[in-house]
């Protein structure tokens, strides 16, 4: 007899990825299904967690301010998260199947939407790196095959099957903190996995980039 049922207990796991669920790491959604912190992270391009500042008035007339977050990802049911984990895998298929076919296969392939030129302050990075990322781009996507790590020598493809050299500059994983906080705060891991979304900041030099271009190795 199992007096305290602990090896009796069916562990939970992730209703995605079959992974078990642990207490502390895992992600309540709306429809209180729970999925595991991988599969979490693996939707944070999409989505993040707001902070915003609640005002309360008293009756004396005293205002409290305090932060408060609110977590995009925890609005969506299980089935949601399903579908857009069944469209990301979609056109993870279709852009592997171009670049494959425009260019052999590359080891490993990060696809982006949306490329932002940024222009940091010397105030909030410091002077030397506010010069040395001037201008530089800002490509938020995923690894859809391989691994990508900060100062990786890449290629930027394009769609017509040409490439431009360019260096990984600055790869932060896009987590529940801010692309700008973690720019400054400089904690960040600078690695990703298969699966897993990131800011690469691509050096300068490289000029623009553009939609629908990868950035492969
Ligand atoms: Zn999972």
């Amino acid at each position: 007899m199992a007096l305290f049922g602990k090896k009796d207990k069916p562990k939970k796991t992730c209703p995605i990825c079959g992974g078990e669920l642990h207490f502390f790491t895992s992600l309540l959604l709306a429809d209180n299904n729970e999925i595991c912190a991988d599969c979490a992270q693996k939707m944070r391009d999409q989505f993040n967690v707001e902070y915003y500042w609640e005002r309360k008035y008293w009756r004396d007339g005293d205002v409290t301010v305090r932060k408060k977050s609110h977590d995009l990802l925890q609005d969506l049911t299980l089935e949601d998260v399903m579908e857009i984990m069944q469209q990301k895998e979609e056109a993870k298929q279709e852009t592997l199947e171009t670049v494959d076919g425009a260019a052999g296969a590359y080891a490993s392939v990060f696809t982006f939407t949306q490329p932002e030129q940024i222009f940091p302050k010397p105030l909030q990075v410091g002077i030397p790196r506010a010069k040395a990322l001037k201008g530089a781009w800002v490509c938020k996507g995923t690894a859809i095959r391989g691994s990508f790590e900060q100062g990786d020598d890449v290629l930027v493809l394009a769609q017509d099957g040409t490439t431009r050299p360019a260096k990984i500059a600055v790869l932060i994983p896009c987590d529940i903190i801010d692309f700008w906080t973690e720019l400054q705060a400089r904690t960040h891991k600078k690695t990703i996995a298969e699966g897993f979304p990131a800011w690469i900041v691509l050096d300068p030099a490289i000029g623009e980039v553009r939609e629908g271009e990868t950035i492969v190795k």
